[in-house]
């Protein structure tokens, strides 16, 4: 663990939850770099299911094959010089989880008992050891309800769409702004109603609206926060 020279020896536990394309995932590794606290992207592991299931050719509504895939999994993150990376038996799937398939599919093995279920066991083991920012949906409210920094990241539809837009820009074939703005307003409408770990802000949540705000200055905001629980 690095020197957390601003933030004190006291090690928490930090939830980052949101819709898609709040800047979570930006946000949370800065945040993890400078508290020198390691970062994992839960989303990774629903997309890491989603991607198996495809590949094994079982549908999203399918529990019983859904419940037999998760059983057999072996999700292994690692870090490099490139950030995070997903490993499923051994393999990189880093990459081909990134797809706006993989997105929709993810969205919809999510809303399915079996998946959070397996998936709880997994993020709650990663959670034993404290110093860690956890990025998702459902953090602050069902897996790490005992977190003492919850944030929940918020933004427009419009203002995510065109974040995304950005950042696949120079990849050929990617889809528009509009497109992508439905997308998210259809994962958001799947995320947020599902029955089971529904996304919405843990009742003591810092909610923080980015629409308007840049990268470093939620970050600085989150920062502020945390510093009040540390000393
Ligand atoms: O964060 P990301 O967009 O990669 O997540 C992909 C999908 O995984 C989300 O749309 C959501 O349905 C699901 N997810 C979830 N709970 C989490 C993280 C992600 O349901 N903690």
């Amino acid at each position: 663990m690095k020197n957390r020279p601003y933030y004190g020896d006291k090690l928490l536990l930090v939830t980052i939850d949101g819709p898609a394309g709040a800047g979570k995932t930006t946000v949370s590794k800065i945040l993890a770099e400078r508290l020198g606290y390691k970062y994992i992207d839960t989303g990774a592991l629903y997309r890491g299911v989603a991607y198996e299931a495809q590949k094994a050719g079982v549908a999203s509504d399918d529990d019983a094959g859904l419940e037999k895939l998760c059983s057999a999994l072996d999700f292994k993150f690692a870090r490099d010089e490139k950030g995070l990376r997903l490993f499923s038996n051994g393999a990189d799937i880093t990459g081909e989880i990134r797809t706006p398939g993989i997105s929709m599919l993810a969205s919809a093995v999510s809303a399915r008992p079996v998946v959070r279920k397996c998936l709880f066991a997994i993020q709650k083991e990663l959670g034993k050891e404290k110093g860690a920012v956890f990025e998702g949906r459902d953090m602050g409210t069902v897996v790490f309800p005992e977190a003492e920094v919850k944030f929940y990241l918020d933004a427009s539809a419009k203002t995510r769409a065109e974040r995304r837009f950005k950042e696949l820009a120079d990849k050929k074939g990617s889809p528009t702004v509009a497109e992508i703005e439905r997308d998210i307003k259809l994962r958001d409408t799947n995320d947020s109603s599902r029955s089971l770990a529904p996304l919405k802000p843990a009742e003591d949540a810092v909610i923080i609206d980015s629409t308007g705000l840049d990268i470093e200055a939620v970050v600085n905001v989150m920062l502020s926060h945390i510093k009040k629980r540390v000393f």
